[in-house]
């Protein structure tokens, strides 16, 4: 079976004290609540690693992710953050190329695809965002993007680093808008995505890759989109910032 995960992006919310309390909150409830061998993700601001992971402590449930890094090593790249230090607070996961930061911050495929190097070099797992505009999919044009997103970026890996890879299926235009995908636009995107990956690195492979779907989750949507059969997950942004609805998103699954 396929990896069961929650993704909880934070994006520039909270305060450390609110950071510490919410990432409590979710780590006692996790603790009962959730069934064993689904993942939790905290994907907190930079400034909180430390301290979350020092309340993460030996949870079973809960793991530790951050929303960027820098694709160098070390040196002079001021207000930048490395694998290593990422890697030294007890960060696993590394959201890549999050539609705000492609947005913002002009991240490209070819840098993405280098982030995504110094992630694996560094014994990181990246979480790799794609998606599109509604603009993209109102001109049909959605499938052929998102194809050359992963391709792009992902596509030069050999087969045992791409097995490291999450995927996160986020459509720009349900992203913090309200507005979600229909459980069959979901399907059909990551079943597509699904097939892009098999036709490069084979059955076997693709059908190990979790492949996450994001856009305004909540727990009123979560359990019929984890239903469907390729979507392995969520990358949730405001609805993690609740401990209750983040916790009853992950208690979603079969
Ligand atoms: C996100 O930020 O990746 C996201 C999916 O946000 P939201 O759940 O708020 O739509």
């Amino acid at each position: 079976m396929r990896q069961q995960i929650a993704a909880g992006n934070w994006k520039m919310n909270t305060t450390l004290d609110a950071g510490k309390e919410l990432a409590s909150e979710v780590v006692n409830m996790s603790a009962d609540e959730v069934k064993a061998g689904v993942k939790m993700i905290l994907i907190p601001p930079f400034t909180h690693l430390a301290s979350i992971k020092s309340l993460i402590g030996s949870s079973k449930n809960v793991f530790l992710g951050a929303q960027n890094c820098h694709q160098s090593g070390s040196g002079a790249f001021t207000g930048e953050i490395s694998i290593e230090m990422l890697s030294s607070v007890g960060v696993q996961y590394v959201v890549l190329g999050h539609s705000e930061r492609r947005e913002y911050f002009a991240e490209s495929h070819g840098l993405l695809a280098q982030k995504t190097d110094a992630v694996l070099a560094g014994g990181l797992f990246p979480i790799f965002c794609c998606g599109e505009k509604l603009e993209t999919r109102e001109a049909g044009q959605h499938m052929d993007l998102v194809e050359t997103q992963i391709k792009e970026s992902l596509f030069h890996l050999d087969a045992k680093a791409f097995l490291k890879v999450v995927i996160a299926y986020e459509p720009v235009w349900a992203i913090g808008t309200g507005v979600t995908a229909s459980d069959d636009q979901a399907q059909e995107m990551h079943a597509f995505i699904r097939n892009v990956i098999a036709e490069k690195y084979g059955n076997e492979i693709a059908a190990q890759i979790a492949i996450l779907y994001g856009g305004s989750v909540k727990p009123g949507n979560a359990k019929a989109l984890f239903e469907c059969e390729d979507v392995d997950g969520g990358l949730i942004g405001g609805a993690s910032l609740q401990a209750r609805d983040f916790v009853d998103i992950a208690k979603s699954f079969r």
